[in-house]
């Protein structure tokens, strides 16, 4: 008696191996979710670390004043376009640095160098010590004559950080510290990973520090960059 050989599989055979490719699957995506971002992660800080190091050069020529632009240190600091652009970013950097908020349009206006007209390349990051004038409430860290040495004078968001981080503010004067540390102060901010993670949103800010460190805080720092 000869039996005929099995062709293909049957259906339930074919169901078995699906439903096993697929919960293979959902134990694999997250892990390599997982690592992607991890790897988004890195490559933000890495970014955020060679700033520091340019950053660093530019002063030595700048009279120790950090540069009016982050973009500025393209090219002579800086040749690399590529890192001016967080992997985080989807917009590739067209959006500028602060694209997370309701406040997106006080940021434009007031600091974020990305949307000025005359920009040379794109960036993802966003740099607090901008060389535009802070239209901010800077009443809180000192008066405009203060900041500026003229009694008529427009504090630039440049100005108004130097001050902030050499003499304090009310916010921090209000606590222990009179002023901010160099190392917890934020020189260059990404925004970006809030898109990425479905960690806390308040504790992904991607932050260097003058100091040249690396850290993480909320979106206002002042409120964490002490607990870390
Ligand atoms: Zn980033």
């Amino acid at each position: 008696m000869s039996t005929e050989p099995k062709k293909g599989f049957t259906l339930v055979e074919m169901l078995v191996v699906i439903s096993i490719i697929v919960m293979l699957a959902g134990m694999i995506l997250p892990v390599l979710s997982k690592a992607r971002r991890k790897g988004v992660e890195t490559e933000c800080k890495s970014n955020l670390k060679q700033f520091g190091s340019a950053l660093e050069l530019a002063k030595t020529d700048n009279n120790e004043r950090l540069p009016g632009r982050l973009t500025n240190l393209y090219p002579s600091y800086c040749d690399n376009k590529e890192l001016f652009i967080c992997p985080a970013d989807i917009t590739n950097g067209k959006e500028g640095g602060k694209p997370d908020s309701d406040e997106k349009k006080d940021w434009e206006s007031d600091g974020d160098e990305t949307i000025e007209k005359g920009l040379k390349i794109n960036s993802s990051y966003f740099y607090e010590f901008s060389e535009v004038e802070c239209k901010w409430n800077f009443e809180f860290v000192g008066s405009a004559e203060e900041i500026t040495g003229d009694p008529d004078g427009k504090p630039t968001w440049n100005q108004v950080k130097y001050y902030q981080l050499r003499h304090g503010d009310d916010w921090s004067r209000d606590i222990e510290h009179f002023f901010y540390p160099e190392d917890r102060f934020p020189v260059v901010r990404c925004f970006w990973h809030v898109f990425n993670t479905n960690v806390q949103r308040d504790k992904i800010i991607k932050n260097l520090a003058f100091s040249g460190r690396v850290f993480e805080s909320p979106t206002k720092w002042e409120d964490g960059a002490f607990n870390n």
